[in-house]
């Protein structure tokens, strides 16, 4: 219960701000798996890994142990440039709904980016920039993460080869156009530039790519071009490590106005957001010093924890990455066109993955009109146009208030508004349109692409 009153958005100061990222393993009893090798089915080295992933990068990805990364000072440089990001309490939202719950939400949209990646790329340009390597390839859904990467390496002076899901390449030319502004080469996924690339075209002509083939396509340019290596907006341990800024100011924010949360939610595409969030929080649960609910939200059309399996798989559909541990579609699985671009991944963080398999978190799914239909209540009570992914999360929010309105229970929700949806107004026209539908995959079309899972012993 607070005792002060409670401002629309509780800033923090600079100095405020958090000086080390958490490492959320280091409070996990079940660690998450390792990472295997495609061919030998063993562990990854860290020199492995290396061919890949910068060096620093390696060492945060498999490190389980070490409880806090101190950000260094050109990270943080960069990061006063945008954080910290408010932690914004709903009022609009709760007279609306007529609910006595209280509803928080942090806002990670104020970036040109439009999203929390911003957090996660600008650490990772500066690790490469550190081993003096010339550039960085990767892979963009949305176009959120692509953005936020061009931007880092437009400020370290880094080339940035963005493989970008040709869906969102031809839905979303102003991102695309936008990733240009700060540099970066954009081609769209799957493309003829890749071995693996042109592989997949054959396979499945006309297709409208996914993450997992453009993952492909970024890792093949990587390992083959000198000075290069390969980062990923999300999923790994090292980038929920990264996003633990966000879970560590909401809790500074929170603990200054002495509010506890009941339930955190987060919408979940590969899990970097949702878990970064948590995490702090998600700390003192598995300490044993508070408890809260944490709710992980999916696409119904891309459905990894709520219906798919925890097993080993690939994380891209080319089969050329590592093997993680997760709960996944199958790493052949192709989402139906979903217009939350950032949500459509087969696989989940393997942290959240273990987590949410232990027992300590929640997971629902949300089909896309009546995600659309909250991003619309929300926008015109609180102003801001949210992206179709963070919207995922304000469906789940507003689900639990109207629960607490019918059952008089005065929960405080706390959740993640990840991102703006300026971009993202074909979706937005199909909705209003009556255009947009709400595919959602059959079992027997799930279990096609578990039936392809690797077999590993
Ligand atoms: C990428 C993205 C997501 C989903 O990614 P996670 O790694 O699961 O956080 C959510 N919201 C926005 C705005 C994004 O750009």
């Amino acid at each position: 219960m607070s005792v002060k009153n409670i401002p629309y958005k509780i800033y923090l100061d600079e100095s405020e701000m958090p000086k080390a990222w958490y490492n959320l393993r280091s409070d996990m009893k079940n660690k998450p798996a390792p990472l295997l090798n495609p061919g030998t089915h063993k562990p990854m080295r860290a020199e492995e890994l290396e061919q890949v992933f910068c060096s620093e990068l390696v060492k945060q990805e498999l490190d389980n142990d070490t409880r806090y990364f101190s950000i260094p000072g050109e990270i943080l440089d960069y990061y006063h440039t945008f954080r910290p990001s408010p932690l914004c309490r709903a009022y609009n939202l709760e007279k609306y709904l007529d609910t006595p719950a209280e509803i928080y939400y942090k806002f990670e949209g104020n970036n040109t980016s439009g999203s929390h990646k911003l957090n996660s790329a600008i650490a990772q340009a500066y690790y490469a920039k550190k081993q003096g390597l010339k550039g960085v390839t990767t892979e963009t859904g949305a176009g959120q993460w692509g953005t936020a990467l061009s931007m880092a390496c437009a400020y370290f002076g880094l080339d940035c080869k963005v493989f970008m899901v040709k869906v969102s390449y031809e839905q979303k030319p102003f991102r695309r156009e936008v990733m240009k502004v700060y540099g970066a080469d954009v081609t769209p996924s799957p493309s003829e530039t890749t071995n693996v690339g042109r592989k997949i075209l054959a396979e499945h002509p006309g297709t409208t790519g996914s993450l997992g083939c453009a993952i492909s396509e970024a890792v093949e340019t990587a390992v083959s071009n000198e000075g290069y290596r390969y980062v990923l907006g999300s999923v790994l341990n090292q980038v929920l490590l990264h996003q633990s800024v966000i879970g560590l100011e909401t809790k500074t924010a929170l603990d200054k106005y002495g509010i506890k949360p009941d339930i955190i939610i987060g919408c979940a595409g590969g899990g970097s957001n949702l878990g970064g969030l948590i995490a702090p929080f998600m700390g003192e649960k598995l300490r044993g010093e508070a408890d809260y609910r944490f709710i992980a939200v999916e696409p119904a059309s891309c459905p990894s924890l709520t219906r798919g399996v925890y097993a080993y798989d690939f994380c891209d559909t080319g089969m050329v990455c590592p093997l993680a541990k997760m709960y996944t579609l199958g790493s052949d699985f192709i989402p139906a066109p979903n217009h939350a671009g950032g949500l459509r991944y087969h696989g989940m963080s393997s942290i959240l993955s273990q987590l949410y398999d232990d027992g300590y978190m929640e997971a629902v799914s949300v089909p896309q009109t009546a995600v659309f239909e909250a991003a619309e209540q929300f926008a015109r009570v609180e102003g801001i146009l949210p992206a179709p992914e963070s919207s995922h999360a304000i469906r789940a929010a507003i689900n639990e208030a109207v629960r607490c309105r019918e059952t008089g229970e005065k929960k405080t929700i706390v959740f993640g508004l990840t991102g703006t949806g300026y971009f993202d107004m074909v979706a937005y026209e199909k909705y209003h349109d009556g255009k947009m539908d709400d595919y959602i995959p059959s079992d027997e079309e799930l279990k096609k692409y578990i039936a392809k899972l690797p077999k590993i012993d």
